[in-house]
């Protein structure tokens, strides 16, 4: 008998409404621990929403989520938030050391400084990304994929094993989305649990190992290429997106980024 998935995050008939509308109906599904999934869907699908209800941003009008044993804000400090990158202000003047550092501040008490053992693992967090020589740039002056490894490293320096990503792929060049799923790849072999929103089907093939797709209900869980079988992958994008023959690669062509 195969060994028992260990599952790092539940999701209970979750459900979140802005007003009347559902955003999230009835999402049932489990994340396995040290998987990188893949939330998958066309436009307003739910998938940013979803990332924000287990970080517990969202009031839940049913359902539950649980983070181990816990609820997620009980246990927040394991859970690392990185924003769509149209969200940053990238402009805003600050150095690769402070935004990495920013990644301490929810363990401080008021008015505590960082001590020795927080920027140890700033430091860590900084070498892990390849970042050290850049520490002191301003963030406005690196590449995309800089700037998203400085966040990557925010999120690291956290002390996270639990890592919620909202379109870390968009607008990176090739040479930035290698880099990302390199970094995915050995996060997951380390035992971390990667959990993010992308709009690729076929990058979340070849990079995620698991995968949730949604249409506001949920359509398909699990492994990658279960869950992207042309049959689900036609439930979620049939609305005026073309699916042809080769469904991967006409709903890759199709424009719905978010
Ligand atoms: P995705 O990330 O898959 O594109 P979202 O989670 O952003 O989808 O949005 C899901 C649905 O919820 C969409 O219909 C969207 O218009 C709606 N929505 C998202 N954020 C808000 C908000 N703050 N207020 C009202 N409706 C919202
Ligand atoms: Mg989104």
């Amino acid at each position: 008998m195969p060994a028992a998935t260990h599952h790092i995050l539940r999701l209970r008939h979750v459900t979140v409404r802005y007003g009347q509308t559902a955003a999230l109906d009835d999402v049932t599904c489990d994340i396995p621990c040290g998987s990188s999934t893949a939330i998958l869907g066309p436009n307003g699908a739910g998938k940013s929403t979803l990332l924000r209800a287990i970080l517990g941003w969202h009031p839940l009008a049913a359902g539950d989520v649980r983070l181990g044993d816990d609820h997620p804000q009980h246990a927040l400090p394991r859970l690392a938030y990185l924003p769509q990158r149209q969200t940053i202000d990238w402009d805003f003047p600050v150095t690769v050391r402070k935004v990495v550092e920013q990644g301490r501040y929810p363990s401080l008490k008021l008015f505590q400084r960082l001590g020795p053992a927080d920027l140890q693992r700033v430091d860590r967090a900084l070498e892990e990304l390849g970042l050290t020589a850049l520490a002191d740039r301003q963030i406005r002056m690196l590449s995309g994929g800089q700037q998203q490894r400085v966040f990557l490293a925010r999120a690291l320096a956290q002390g996270a094993d639990v890592f919620l990503l909202d379109e870390p792929f968009a607008g990176l060049d090739l040479f930035g989305a290698e880099e990302l799923t390199h970094i995915l790849r050995t996060w997951e072999a380390q035992g971390r649990t990667v959990l993010a929103a992308v709009h690729d089907l076929e990058l979340a093939r070849r990079t995620f190992t698991h995968a949730v797709l949604l249409d506001t209900t949920l359509i398909a869980a699990g492994p990658v290429r279960d869950v992207l079988s042309p049959a689900h992958i036609d439930r979620a994008f049939r609305q005026g997106r073309c699916v042809h023959d080769n469904p991967l690669h006409s709903v890759r062509s199709a424009d719905f980024p978010r």
